[in-house]
């Protein structure tokens, strides 16, 4: 059988067979030839042993589409990340520096602002605003009223999503707004999302319907690439590249330099203030972590 590895602890693996059951498996053997280590969210082979107790062997891990490092799992598909309009505020350093570590890693990131019922007036599409202008994918949404969601369920659906932001925004609300029916009557899905939320510490996959599973990032606010050069952050603020050629300077790194074209449209307005703030942040301290 192939299943998909949604959970690893102390040398178990629990293995969803994508439709709705989960075997406990061990690798044995097969790994110590072979350098490669089971992963959460890899797809591999697996060998039933008992179908009444769920157990088996996994015997193979198929090819991995990607593998991140932060956070350690394997073929993700894309990552959304949710802040509220307003209760919590959003931080939207935490935002940018989750962006970076995404582009970094070449995974494509969907925003959404949840709770679009709270907030001053414009609030959400001012958000929205200068994250489309960046070239982001956003989405608003209520959880609360039931609002945005289905567009929400189409960017998941058949997909392995990394589900991050801030506790209390609402990413409770969205995923078990996105059960359909026929799982809800288990009760188990949801209730597994909730608590996995509040108690892991490590990556694991929620099996939300076929072929579609969201993975709760632990730690994401800590998240960040390491090694990451300051010269090469600006390489991950993809709405810089338009500007860059009007800069003076061959590797103008739009901080100190003059006559640079991304400091140029930000003073008109063409980047916002704050995602170029958040840039000049991020850049001092990756200067100040640098040893020589
Ligand atoms: P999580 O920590 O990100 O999973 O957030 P939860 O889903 O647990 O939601 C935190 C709180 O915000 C709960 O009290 C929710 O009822 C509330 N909430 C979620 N979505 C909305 C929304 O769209 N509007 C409002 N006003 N409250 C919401
Ligand atoms: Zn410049």
């Amino acid at each position: 059988m192939t299943g998909k590895i949604i959970k690893g602890i102390a040398g178990f693996y629990y293995v969803h067979d994508g439709v709705s059951k989960v075997y406990e498996c061990k690798a044995k053997g097969v790994f110590r030839s072979r350098k490669i280590k089971p992963l959460v969210g890899d797809n591999v082979e697996f060998d039933v042993l008992s179908e009444e107790q769920s157990l088996g062997n996994i015997v193979e891990i198929l090819p991995r589409e990607n593998s991140l490092i932060r956070p350690a799992v394997a073929n993700i598909d894309q990552a959304m990340i949710v802040f509220a309009v307003a209760d919590p505020e959003p931080n939207l350093n935490l935002l940018d520096r989750f962006l970076v570590t995404m582009e970094a890693q070449n995974v494509p990131v969907v925003i959404c602002f949840n709770k679009t019922d709270l907030g001053k007036e414009g609030e959400a599409e001012r958000l929205a605003g200068i994250y489309r202008d960046a070239g982001y994918d956003v989405h608003l949404s209520c959880a609360l009223a039931g609002e945005g969601i289905e567009a929400i369920h189409d960017l998941l659906r058949g997909k392995t999503t990394a589900l991050a932001g801030p506790s209390g925004v609402g990413k409770s609300s969205l995923t078990n707004r996105i059960q359909p029916e026929a799982e809800m009557e288990t009760g188990a899905v949801s209730e597994k999302i909730r608590r996995g939320r509040h108690t892991t510490r490590h990556s694991e996959l929620f099996f939300v319907e076929k072929e579609t599973f969201v993975m709760d990032t632990p730690g994401f606010s800590s998240i960040f690439v390491d090694n990451m050069k300051p010269e090469e952050l600006k390489d991950f603020f993809p709405e810089f590249e338009a500007y860059e050629p009007e800069c003076r300077f061959l590797g103008c790194v739009h901080v100190g330099e003059r006559e640079c074209g991304v400091k140029e449209a930000v003073k008109a307005g063409k980047i916002a203030d704050s995602r170029y703030e958040n840039y000049r942040l991020i850049y001092e301290e990756l200067k100040s972590k640098r040893r020589y």
